[in-house]
Formats: C-alpha cells, sequence, structure tokens
C-alpha cells in the first residue's frame, strides 16, 4: 500500500472550533460577512453545552472560540465558563478591539489560550486592511498580557502589506513576550480582494527573517498541528507558519469545525457542512450522530489526501468558518 493511499482512521473529535457568530466590528478585506439568522438563535447556550458534553465523550481536548468576533456574543462569560466544565483547553481567536473590556473575566471564567489577530503595527494601513482602530487592539492586547501567558498573535500574509510590516512585527512581539504566527492568505468566499495576486507563499517571509536574523531553530507542531513553530534566539522569540495552502497539514487530522449557522465542516477545503441543528434535541441523538460524524471525518481525509489539495470553498466566508 503506498502512504499516500493509506488514511488513518479518526477515532476522536480531539479538536473543535466554533464559530459564535458571523458578525463583526471589522471588515477585514480578506475576510467578509454573510446573513446568517442571529447566532444566538442558532447556537444558544444550552445547545453549546449539549455539544460540548456529548463532544467531550469522544475525547474532546481541545476548544477554540471563534467567530466573526466571538467577543461580540453578549454570551461570551457564560459560553468560556460552561465550556470549562467539559473541556481542559479553552481558546479563543479575536480581534482584540474589545479585549480590554473582557481579558479579566474570560480569564475568570476558565479560558486558557488567546490568539489575538494582527495584521499591521501601522493605525492607516491596519485601518486599511481591517476597518478597525489600531489603538484599541494595543490596548486590549496590554491588558490581556496581565492575565494570559503566551498569547498568540496571527498575521495573514498578503504580497504587497505584509513585507513591510515584518520588522516591526517580530521587535513588537519580542518586545512583548508574544509569538508571532504568520498564515497564509487562503481564498476562501470569493471575495473580490483575492482577484489581485494576493498571495505571499511563507517561505519567502521565513527566507527574510534567516537572511536577517539569523537561523530559525524547528520547535515542531504546535497544538492543531497547523502551525510549525521556530525559535528566533537573536530575538528570544518563537516564530510559527501556518503554510495552509502551500504545505497543508491534512494527515490524521483530527478537527472539526462548527459555522455560525450550525453546520459541522470537516474541512476548510469542502464546500458544504452537514447541519448540524436536526441532532440537537437529546444527548442521545447527538451522541448517535457524532459517531457518523468520525465516518464523514475519515472520508473527508481520504477525499483531500488522495484528490490533492488545490481547492477552497468559494460559497462559505471565512467569518462564517471562523478561520
Ligand atoms: N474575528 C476574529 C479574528 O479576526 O481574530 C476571529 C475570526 S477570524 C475569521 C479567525 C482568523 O482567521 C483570524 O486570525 C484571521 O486573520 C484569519 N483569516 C480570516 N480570513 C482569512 C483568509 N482569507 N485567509 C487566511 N486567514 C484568514
Ligand atoms: Fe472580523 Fe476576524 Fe474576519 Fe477580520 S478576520 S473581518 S476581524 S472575523
Amino acid at each position: 500500500m503506498s502512504k499516500k493511499s493509506y488514511i488513518p482512521p479518526v477515532r476522536r473529535i480531539r479538536y473543535l472550533r466554533i464559530s459564535l457568530t458571523d458578525s463583526c466590528n471589522f471588515r477585514c478585506l480578506y475576510c467578509k460577512g454573510e446573513n446568517f439568522r442571529p447566532t444566538e438563535e442558532l447556537l444558544t447556550l444550552p445547545r453549546l453545552e449539549l455539544i460540548l458534553k456529548v463532544f467531550s465523550r469522544f475525547g474532546l481536548e481541545t476548544v477554540r472560540f471563534t467567530g466573526g468576533e466571538p467577543l461580540l456574543r453578549r454570551d461570551i462569560i457564560p459560553i468560556v465558563e460552561v465550556a470549562s466544565r467539559y473541556v481542559k483547553d479553552i481558546s479563543l481567536t479575536t480581534n482584540g478591539f474589545l479585549l480590554k473590556r473582557y481579558a479579566r473575566p474570560l480569564k475568570e471564567a476558565g479560558l486558557k489560550r488567546l490568539n489575538v489577530s494582527l495584521d499591521s503595527l501601522n493605525p492607516e494601513k491596519f485601518k486599511f486592511l481591517t476597518g478597525g482602530d489600531l489603538k484599541k487592539v494595543l490596548a486590549g492586547l496590554e491588558e490581556a498580557k496581565k492575565y494570559f501567558t503566551g498569547i498568540k498573535i496571527n498575521t495573514v500574509a498578503i504580497k504587497g502589506f505584509t513585507e513591510e510590516e515584518v520588522d516591526q512585527l517580530l521587535k513588537f512581539c519580542a518586545e512583548n513576550g508574544l509569538h508571532l504566527r504568520f498564515i497564509e492568505l487562503m481564498p476562501v468566499g470569493g471575495l473580490p480582494f483575492f482577484k489581485e495576486d494576493r498571495f505571499l507563499p511563507l517561505e519567502r517571509i521565513k527566507e527574510y527573517i534567516e537572511e536577517r536574523y539569523g537561523k530559525l531553530e524547528p520547535l515542531g507542531r504546535e497544538g492543531s498541528g497547523a502551525s510549525k513553530d521556530f525559535y528566533l534566539p537573536s530575538l528570544n522569540l518563537k516564530v510559527g507558519f501556518i503554510k495552509s495552502v502551500t504545505e497543508p497539514f491534512c494527515e490524521g487530522c483530527e478537527k472539526f469545525r462548527i459555522t455560525a449557522d450550525g453546520k459541522v465542516h470537516l474541512c476548510l477545503r469542502t464546500t458544504s457542512g452537514v447541519d448540524l441543528l436536526p441532532y440537537l434535541s437529546s444527548e442521545e441523538v447527538l451522541e448517535e450522530f457524532a459517531h457518523k460524524l468520525l465516518k464523514l471525518k475519515e472520508e473527508s481525509n481520504r477525499f483531500i489526501t488522495l484528490n490533492g489539495f488545490a481547492w477552497f470553498s468559494n460559497e462559505k466566508s471565512m467569518i462564517g468558518l471562523g478561520g
């Protein structure tokens, strides 16, 4: 049997990424809003609890809350509190705008890890790309540092934009004890932004860093396996590269996504999701469905591995998928 035709069985729902809302207070040019029904009507707190309770019987180790902007959910603190009853490793990805208000309550509610998206340290460039206010994000980060260690900064790499940001981002993260991760731009959602040549392979950023700052020492892959991490001794900094396009990490994937409209997506690269809402009537019904999900995930992994990695969903946007 060739290596490529062996697909490891999927026995666990090890990692679950939940998009808590498709609403956002930013409008990043590479992401986009959709008009689902309000998420609060779909993924209500009791439904989220049911999902986490049942999925925790399937080996759930990590849940990541994302969006849209997850801090726009008014019940974000109770959501984290409830999640911490069932899952040890609870993390959240945010644009940081509301972090100043929420950092402490999130920590008290049981949040373990925090990722903050930051594409530029130049206020005008930041505004252009995200529509947001950099000052607020930096104030949020400052507050978050009091309560969280190992905060990760997510920077989407964009050709003609990010090259000039790298030095400042490295310096900023080194000075603030942050872990910097670059993410390859994924053409999800068929946005006009992707029509132009915006793709910047992360290998180029890596080469640039090594030329200027010295060798990056490999640290391996972090929890979900998506990021290949390195240590940069000259700055005493951890730098990661998420090469979702040029080097996707799909082997043995045990990552599941629930979208803001209540669909389970088995992979970022597939266009459709399985509607979860009809299976939320009881623990028994959901448990039976979770067994099916493991089988579907294995099939999805097989399909992606055998058919190559070259396409992305044009129907779903990142704001609904949750990154
Ligand atoms: N609003 C939050 C934020 O921006 O951090 C959470 C949701 S956002 C969809 C999650 C992550 O996906 C962010 O780090 C964002 O930069 C990333 N992202 C969004 N669109 C992307 C794209 N087209 N390609 C690669 N990453 C993307
Ligand atoms: Fe909003 Fe995050 Fe998408 Fe930017 S990347 S529009 S902050 S959901």
